[in-house]
């Protein structure tokens, strides 16, 4: 693309854009006198659908009109309420719909998955995660091994950006796996870095984890509704990924998992137990054996809460209307364009950290900025630009096709070069 810095043509690209009619669709906040923040946090927290109210509502109706017989006579009965959201959240990870169920929350998953796919031996037990995981993630994994009975620095092996640089090189998986493989027993590596934005060949990653007997698993988090994995494809064990980031369903909601289907009968795999994966034809029988579902249901535990999964339906049907594709396309144009304009800054001070190849990352650049605190990211939002500021001196944002502007992107880009 050959983009130009100017005010009229970030106004022209939104006049261009088939999906700006989106913006109007979503509740933009706005300061104390009321103008809208230029909002670059779908990364962390997205927006409401306006809409997601009536969703919602309908629950809270039914609930009033039918108490407990809302499981069977509610408008959208809560017995299968799940089932609703599968279909479509199978097609925005790329996966069949035996492979996916919207579930508990994140790390929640995690440690379920774990429950099942780390089964560590007295040689074959440590678990390589990036470097830069999330924290969550980590604390996850130490835990895991220590719950096993290891030290849990002996068991984390790291994969680390080569010294001077921010980004995870895939030869360098290679070789750690070539060197410590036998001893790795599980890869859980998140799919999008949320620290610099890269996008991981996830297919390259479950062959590396494959050949060495290791159990591959993925943290979507930053990836659903961002890019378009093909997790079945790719053929890692299992993912997982909350839905309150792109998936704009509002926060602390209910997360996804999926587990890939040459595991969906295999019911020698360790796993947890609770109504909710039992035989959903004799469950109600309550008296019967342990008889586990098929497929990703399998690792239900609960009774979902309804009134979350209404917000996650009504931003499903919103992603299932536009499509992956076109979100995509509209998403590398916006991107691009920000970066453009980030790189026209003259400043010795400012970079990107995020790939520049469009395939190797999401919506989200991390811009690093030397010599910057946290007093700059203060700034921003005194200008009503809403971003995440990550210690030491970066500041992470994401312009969410959805709802972001080819002239927000503009406009925050004018202050930033103010500020500086
Ligand atoms: C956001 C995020 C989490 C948060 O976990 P919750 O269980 O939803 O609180 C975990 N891991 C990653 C990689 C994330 O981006």
């Amino acid at each position: 693309m050959n983009y130009q810095n100017s005010l009229d043509y970030a106004k022209q690209l939104d006049q261009q854009d088939s999906l700006s009619y989106l913006r109007k669709e979503f509740h933009i906040p706005t300061d104390k006198q009321g103008n809208e923040w230029l909002y670059f946090t779908g990364n962390s927290l997205g927006l409401q659908p306006k809409h997601t109210q009536k969703y919602i509502q309908q629950e809270l109706d039914d609930w009033a009109n039918f108490g407990v017989e809302g499981h069977f006579e509610a408008q959208n009965p809560w017995l299968s309420y799940h089932e609703f959201l599968t279909d479509n959240m199978a097609k925005i990870v790329g996966a069949k719909p035996i492979e996916v169920v919207v579930m508990n929350t994140l790390t929640t998953n995690l440690h379920l998955l774990m429950a099942s796919f780390y089964q560590p031996t007295k040689t074959k037990y440590k678990i390589l995660i990036e470097s830069d995981a999330f924290p969550s993630d980590r604390y996850a994994v130490q835990s895991q091994l220590e719950f096993h009975g290891y030290d849990a620095n002996d068991g984390l092996v790291e994969w680390k950006p080569r010294e001077g640089e921010e980004l995870l090189r895939m030869e360098d998986l290679e070789s750690i796996l070539e060197e410590q493989g036998d001893d790795i027993a599980l890869l859980l590596i998140g799919g999008v870095n949320y620290y610099t934005g890269q996008y991981l060949d996830l297919k390259k990653i479950g062959e590396l984890g494959h050949a060495k007997n290791c159990m591959v698993g993925i943290d979507l988090a930053h990836g659903a509704g961002n890019i378009q994995p093909n997790l079945h494809d790719s053929n890692v064990d299992f993912a997982a990924w909350c839905t309150y980031k792109y998936l704009n369903s509002g926060p602390g909601s209910l997360a996804g998992l999926f587990v890939h289907e040459r595991h969906a009968n295999r019911k020698d795999l360790p796993r947890f137990a609770g109504w909710w994966n039992h035989n959903k034809e004799t469950r109600f029988n309550m008296r019967q054996p342990f008889d586990v579902m098929s497929g990703a249901e399998g690792w239900q535990l609960s009774n979902p809460p309804i009134l979350s999964m209404a917000a996650i339906r009504a931003s499903l049907d919103m992603f299932a209307k536009v499509g992956m594709k076109a979100l995509r396309e509209k998403s590398e144009k916006l991107t691009g364009f920000f970066e453009y304009l980030i790189n026209q800054i003259d400043s010795d001070q400012i970079q990107i950290i995020t790939p520049s190849n469009p395939k190797e990352r999401g919506c989200q650049l991390s811009i690093q900025v030397k010599n910057a605190d946290k007093s700059l990211h203060k700034k921003l939002t005194e200008n009503n630009i809403i971003t995440d500021w990550r210690e030491p001196d970066v500041i992470r944002c994401a312009p969410v096709p959805m709802y972001t502007s080819f002239e927000d992107v503009y406009r925050m880009v004018v202050v930033l070069k103010k500020l500086l």
